[in-house]
C-alpha cells in the first residue's frame, strides 16, 4: 500500500465515464473500474484496483444479495447505484462505510452460488477482483441440454462443435483499429452455425454465445456432453510485425510443436485462462482413474488422424478464398484441442494486427465467405 496523488483519473463505472480533473490524496488502493459479464449460467463483475486488496465476502437470501467489503481501498464518491441489464444481477452499489473502507453490493434476482477471487495484472490488465455470480440450476440444466442432444441424436446426423476463441475479460488480440478478435470470431461462429443447419444431416451449437468467457478446459468438456463429431476453434492471429498476414490451421501436438513458431502461439492461446480469469478446478486437470489409457491412447491417435485429415481439406479450402500463411496444417499443445475422442483443429483467420486483414474482418462479405467455406469443409469431411 502506498500513497498516490493522482492528477486526473478516469473512472468509468459500466460505460459511465467521470472525469476528475483535481488533485487529491489518495490511500491504498482505488477503484478505477467495474465491470460486468453476462452468461446464460452467470454473472461476472470484475473491479479494476490499483492495488492488491483485503477483502471480505458474505452472501444472503433474503433479499438475496452478495456483499464484499474491501479495506484499503477509496472510492472517489460517497455512493454510487448502478441499475443492471443481466439475468442474475438487476444492481450494483458502491459505497463508502468509513475512511478506507468500501462495501460493494450485488442486488441478484434470486440466490445465486457465489466465487471471488482476485487476478494480478497481466498485460495492460491492473489488480482485478472477480466476482462470479453462478446460478447452478441453470448451469446442471445446460448441461443435461447438452447430454440431451447427444442421448437423442438420430443414426447418420453429426453434431459440430464451434468454439468462437476468448470472451469477456480476454479480448484477444486487438487491431490497429482497436477491433477485438472475441468479437470478430463470435461473428463468425454464428455465421458457420447458419451455415450448418441448412444441413439437415449437421447438428451444430457454439461453445460462447454471448461476451463472456470459458475456461480452456471447459470448451472440449462441453463437446464431449454434446457428444461431438467435430470440435473447430475459431481465432485470428496476431502480430507484433504488422506486416504478417494469411490465415493457417493448428491441430493438437502430443510430442511438442512443429517448430518455435507454432510453440508460441499456442502458448499464448493457452494464456487466455489467466488473461480470461479461470477459476482453477483441480478435478478438471486430474485424470480420470476409471478411463482405460491405452484406451485412451488410440481414441486420441485415431481422432487426430481425421483432424489431420479434416486440416488439410479445409487448408486447401481456405487458400482459395485467402491468403495461406503455412502450405500445410501445423501442430503444437492447445488445451482447447484436448479432446481425446473428438477431432479437433483451431483456425487462425488471417491476421487482425495487419491493417488490411483488419478490414477484411470487420466487413459481413469476408465473415460471411470465410464461415460458408468453413462450413462447406465440415460437410464434405463428413460425406466425401
Ligand atoms: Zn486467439
Amino acid at each position: 500500500m502506498g500513497t498516490y496523488l493522482l492528477k486526473t483519473v478516469s473512472l468509468s463505472l459500466l460505460g459511465i465515464s467521470i472525469l476528475l480533473s483535481q488533485p487529491f490524496l489518495v490511500l491504498g488502493a482505488v477503484i478505477t473500474d467495474v465491470r460486468l459479464w453476462s452468461a446464460p449460467d452467470h454473472a461476472r463483475v470484475v473491479l479494476d484496483l490499483t492495488e492488491p486488496v483485503q477483502y471480505e465476502s458474505f452472501s444472503q437470501d433474503k433479499p438475496p444479495e452478495f456483499h464484499v467489503v474491501l479495506t484499503g481501498t477509496s472510492l472517489y464518491t460517497k455512493k454510487r447505484a448502478l441499475e443492471i441489464n443481466d439475468p442474475f444481477v438487476t444492481k450494483l452499489t458502491l459505497s463508502e462505510l468509513e475512511k478506507g473502507k468500501v462495501k460493494l453490493i450485488l442486488h441478484q434476482k434470486k440466490p445465486l452460488t457465489a466465487n471471488v477471487f482476485t487476478l494480478k495484472p497481466y498485460q495492460e490488465k491492473s489488480f482485478r477482483l472477480v466476482i462470479d455470480l453462478v446460478d447452478a440450476a441453470q448451469e446442471k440444466k445446460e448441461q443435461e441440454e447438452r447430454q440431451r442432444q447427444k442421448e437423442t441424436k438420430s443414426k447418420g446426423t453429426k453434431i459440430v462443435i464451434i468454439d468462437p476463441g476468448h470472451g469477456g475479460e480476454d479480448p484477444g488480440a486487438i487491431g490497429p483499429k482497436k477491433t477485438m478478435e472475441k468479437d470478430i470470431v463470435l461473428k463468425v461462429g454464428e455465421k458457420v452455425i447458419h451455415f450448418l443447419k441448412q444441413d439437415k444431416e449437421i447438428q451444430a451449437f457454439l461453445t460462447r454465445k454471448g461476451d463472456y468467457f470459458i475456461p480452456l478446459e471447459e470448451r472440449p468438456k462441453m463437446a464431449r456432453e454434446f457428444g461431438a463429431d467435430l470440435f473447430v476453434s475459431l481465432h485470428t492471429d496476431g502480430s507484433f510485425n504488422p506486416q504478417a498476414r494469411g490465415s493457417s490451421i493448428y491441430c493438437l501436438s502430443l510430442s511438442g510443436a512443429t517448430d518455435q513458431a507454432a510453440k508460441i502461439l499456442a502458448d499464448k492461446e493457452n494464456m487466455s485462462n489467466i488473461l480470461g480469469g479461470a477459476v482453477l478446478r483441480p478435478a478438471a486437470f486430474a485424470k480420470d482413474p476409471n478411463l482405460n489409457q491405452i484406451l485412451l491412447d488410440l481414441m486420441q491417435n485415431n481422432s487426430m488422424k481425421e483432424s489431420f485429415r479434416f486440416a488439410e481439406m479445409l487448408l486447401g479450402d481456405l487458400k482459395a478464398i485467402h491468403i495461406i500463411k503455412y502450405p500445410s496444417y501445423r501442430q503444437a499443445n492447445f488445451i482447447v484441442l484436448k479432446a481425446p475422442d473428438i477431432p479437433s483443429l483451431l483456425v487462425e483467420m488471417s491476421y487482425i494486427t495487419n491493417k488490411e486483414d483488419e478490414r477484411l474482418l470487420n466487413s459481413n462479405e469476408f465473415q460471411e465467405k470465410i464461415a460458408k467455406t468453413i462450413a462447406a469443409s465440415i460437410r464434405k469431411h463428413f460425406r466425401p
